[in-house]
């Protein structure tokens, strides 16, 4: 479990090394890669754009973490430039959410827009190396990026290592503190928090770790003094600022769509999905990947935005929202999510690793045992050490609190 074994480093001019599980191989050279211009890393080299003025526009833009947390990016910077250095980089490029695929889109249209990011925030802490830790079902981005991270290593731009790691499949190592203990060649097994990374991250130095997205939007939002107050009004009902968010199931058009934050799932099914399919009719959504809940038709005019969806027991986490019509089996939905979680448990803990397997066998049952899955649901929300173990259960719970008892089994 986990991908320090694969490694791929392009800290080494000239060549791509790539030491696998099973042995060592050589990547053949890159061919030459011709660097398009960061204009912002260049202002940020050229003392154009100082830290304290990245500090601030990350504030203007309300800028938060995009890979499901939701931290305010901003205050974790605060928290790693605070610590005595040496400091590291890392951009969680583990995207494994089922229904989230707009990091795959990020690094397949705007490799070099992320990798301007990675070094911006970089830059910003002073980070002594960055570390990428990539998906490995996500090929054409590993050799892209490291092709361009190489380049970016023998021209200079990079001013520091930039090492390339392979996930091996497992979900769990998109948490943060489980990506640590694999990018440290151990088990995938998430820490106890605190200390944060930001304090006490990877090899025990203080870690700035970024999803690719939010890393994707700092060029944008350092371009020029306004961009980032003019990210956070673009920002409906009150909401701040704009997201990519992966669309799918019973759309028209899935994909991954810009949205300004608080747009509802009925606004987006419309303005970005191009409705829905023929002969489908809306049923039900999933605002927040497999995690985040399922909610009604009757709830999709709600604001989709960080801390909106709460009170309803669900959230939007890493922006993956997938359309459910009235030909689908909204029970089946919850049982195909609660397996998944049982699946990907990593086992270190009681709660999660034998309540996902129980949840997964009473959700399989002609009636389902409300009491009990409830009961069950709290032990593993209030013993679990990490998000997976305590949220696995949310499929369930905001089946049985948002759909008529008629409707379930
Ligand atoms: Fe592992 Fe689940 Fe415990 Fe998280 S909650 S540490 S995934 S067993």
């Amino acid at each position: 479990q986990g991908g320090a074994d694969g490694l791929v480093t392009a800290a080494t001019p000239g060549r791509v090394a790539a030491a696998w599980l099973h042995g060592v191989r050589l990547v053949p050279p890159a061919p030459p890669h011709p660097l398009p211009p960061m204009p912002v890393l260049a202002a940020a080299r050229d003392g154009l754009l100082t830290r304290e003025a990245m500090l601030a526009a990350l504030d203007a833009a309300g800028l938060r973490g995009l890979g499901g947390a939701g931290f305010p990016a901003a205050r974790k910077w605060r928290a790693v430039m605070a610590q005595p250095g040496p400091r590291h980089l890392v951009v969680n490029a583990d995207e494994g959410e089922p229904g989230t695929f707009k990091d795959r889109w990020c690094l397949h249209h705007h490799l070099h827009r992320v990798l301007e990011g990675m070094l911006l925030a970089a830059q910003a802490i002073d980070a002594e190396a960055c570390w990428i830790y990539l998906r490995d079902e996500y090929p054409e981005a590993r050799h892209a990026l490291a092709t361009a991270s190489a380049a970016l290593c023998e021209t200079g731009v990079a001013q520091r290592p930039i090492h390339l790691r392979r996930g091996a499949g497992a979900y769990i190592c998109g948490e943060e503190t489980a990506l640590l203990e694999s990018l440290e060649g151990r088990r995938g097994y998430p820490r106890h928090k605190p200390p944060y990374p930001g304090e006490v991250g990877l090899f025990g130095r203080p870690t700035l770790i970024h999803n690719v997205e939010t890393l994707w939007w700092l060029p944008e939002l350092f371009a020029a003094p306004e961009a980032a107050a003019r990210y956070a009004a673009a920002g409906r009902r009150g909401q701040s600022g704009r997201r990519l968010v992966s669309l799918s199931g019973r759309v028209r058009k899935p994909g991954v769509h810009d949205a300004p934050a608080g747009i509802t799932a009925l606004e987006l099914i419309e303005e970005c999905g191009g409705g829905m399919q023929d002969g489908h009719r809306l049923a039900a959504y999933l605002p927040g990947g497999a995690s985040g809940g399922i909610l009604p038709a009757a709830m999709a005019d709600l604001p989709l935005a960080f801390g909106t969806l709460d009170h309803l027991g669900c959230f939007v986490g890493s922006g993956g929202v997938v359309v459910l019509s009235d030909q689908d089996d909204l029970a089946d939905a919850a049982r195909n999510l609660v397996r998944f979680f049982h699946d990907e448990s990593c086992g270190q803990c009681t709660p999660c690793r034998v309540g996902t397997q129980k949840a997964a066998r009473l959700l399989d049952a002609p009636h389902w045992d409300r009491a009990l899955l409830h009961e069950l649901a709290q032990a593993m929300a209030d013993g679990s050490i990490c998000g997976l173990g305590q949220a696995a259960m949310n499929p369930v719970l905001s089946l049985l609190r948002h759909f008529p008892a008629e409707a379930l089994p």
